[in-house]
């Protein structure tokens, strides 16, 4: 059988790429012959490899979400968004690594081992970000042409950051999440990842339909209210409380440089402030646990998962223990302990209620510098000449560089929570928001960085905004572009 070149290119780097660990299964050598057809030039998902990260459920693969207690399970359906993507004709090429169950930042709480993102043979092994860093390092690496994530807090936008590509999480609601393992429900939102803005939205736009089997599904009724607005020239909000003393150097000149860019090319900046964001790291590590302790609490080797082996005739509560002990690594075990204390009689009022004060708090940030009017929440109109209101808000997608997967081990979990310091907010707000991959000037990197480098520039819209923060990327991208001619 003869492929279309590039058809063989994603399968040659398929193999080529494998030590990076990125697929935790790939598909049938049968399937091949879907790339029969294959045309790179059209942003379509016709024909397309695309890889789908393993906590969304597959019927021709198996679907573990990187733990050791699904270690067996292949879903006798197919979630919705896979189902959307094949009937528009995608093939799915395999199931991406990822962090156990979609908890944590660097793809390295894997089952199936650690992601390891290597530019070239001579650089040491760095962290693809997580939990999608498999889906976004299978992208990055060009052994498939799209990917599906998951982003609960961030984990499609960081891995997209560390690994230069482009990671879109739309409004929460707008894609379905039936079929995918649940973590923390009132945040979990199916992500895009691809190489550029375009390909991006034509994934989006085939996923994005009501769902009646997801009952978050944002339904018909709201999407009617939704505004496609188109724009030319962006008010662009700048939110200083971003500007952190622990934003690395060639960050804070990678974000400076894209305004300073935007500007030139017609658009306006407009300092902001979301005063609640120094809070909403911790309310997110409050929810986002306690949401988990009890999604989790169902695998147990009796209801669902796999259970450990040779105790059978135990007491439930010894059963129960050592499958779930065997079954999850230390990182979801952690998360487990966290949430079920939080949602405990005693700590109930001091956490959990407090967290989601913040929540709101973070959410009543957002609408106010918004021009956009949110859909879901009752309030006073505003008016499009409101001289503090802006269209989105652009800043960095996280504080660092990817780091070495030895600096990540050595890290408590504590500073690995900080990659998140600038995802959590619009998570918490549900809002769409997208990173585009920027050029560092070689003149702010270290000699010994390699030189596609890139550094990971986030836009936030408001909730249903989700073409007008698309289109906001295609300018960052653009400009990006010409500054590079
Ligand atoms: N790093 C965050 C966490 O561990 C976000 C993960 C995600 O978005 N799935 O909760």
């Amino acid at each position: 059988m003869s492929l279309p070149k590039h058809a063989q290119q994603y399968l040659a780097n398929q193999f080529k790429y494998a030590h990076l660990n990125a697929f935790v299964s790939l598909a049938e050598p049968s399937k091949l012959a879907s790339y029969a057809n294959l045309k790179i030039e059209r942003h379509d998902v016709k024909d397309k490899p695309i890889a789908i990260k393993d906590n969304i459920c597959t019927t021709d693969l198996k679907t573990t979400a990187s733990s050791g207690i699904l270690k067996d399970f292949t879903s006798p359906y197919d979630a919705t968004v896979v189902k959307l993507l094949r009937d528009a004709g995608a093939v799915v090429c395999g199931k991406t690594n990822m962090d156990e169950f979609g908890m944590g930042s660097h793809s390295t709480h894997s089952n199936s081992g650690a992601v390891k993102m290597q530019r070239c043979a001579t650089e040491e092994e760095r962290s693809a970000g997580g939990s999608s860093g498999g889906s976004a390092l299978a992208v990055a690496s060009a052994q498939c042409w799209a990917a599906l994530g998951t982003d609960t807090g961030g984990s499609v936008r960081l891995p997209a950051a560390y690994t230069g590509v482009v990671g879109f999480k739309p409004s929460y609601g707008l894609l379905s999440r039936w079929g995918v393992i649940a973590y923390a429900n009132s945040l979990d939102t199916v992500g895009i990842l691809g190489k550029d803005v375009e390909d991006v939205r034509a994934v989006f736009d085939k996923l994005n339909a009501y769902d009646p089997q997801d009952p978050t599904s944002l339904p018909p009724s709201t999407r009617a209210r939704l505004q496609n607005k188109k724009k030319a020239f962006f008010r662009i909000g700048i939110p200083l409380d971003y500007n952190i003393s622990t934003l690395q150097p060639a960050v804070r000149q990678a974000w400076t440089r894209t305004l300073k860019e935007l500007y030139e090319s017609g658009h306006s900046l407009h300092p902001v402030h979301l005063p609640a964001t120094q809070h909403a790291l911790s309310a997110y590590y409050i929810l986002a646990p306690a949401e988990a302790s009890s999604n989790l609490a169902k695998y147990d080797g009796v209801r669902y998962g796999s259970r450990a082996e040779g105790i059978d005739g135990t007491p439930e509560s010894v059963l129960f223990a050592k499958t779930r002990g065997q079954g999850f690594g230390l990182e979801a075990q952690r998360r487990i302990l966290l949430g079920t204390f939080t949602l405990s009689a005693q700590a109930m009022d001091n956490y959990f209620i407090q967290a989601q004060k913040i929540r709101r708090l973070v959410q009543n940030d957002f609408n106010r510098v918004f021009t956009t009017v949110n859909p879901l929440v009752d309030d006073m109109p505003k008016s499009d000449e409101d001289e503090n209101t802006v269209d989105v808000i652009v800043c960095p997608t996280a504080p660092t560089l990817a780091p070495s997967l030895t600096s990540v081990k050595e890290q408590d979990p504590i500073s690995t929570y900080m990659n998140d310091v600038f995802t959590v907010p619009a998570s918490l707000a549900g809002l769409p928001s997208i990173s585009v991959p920027v050029r560092i000037a070689r003149d702010d990197l270290a000699a010994e960085q390699p030189l596609e480098e890139t550094v990971g520039i986030q836009v936030i819209g408001q909730y249903g905004d989700d073409d007008l923060v698309l289109a906001a990327a295609d300018v960052i991208s653009r400009v990006e572009s010409m500054s590079q001619a």
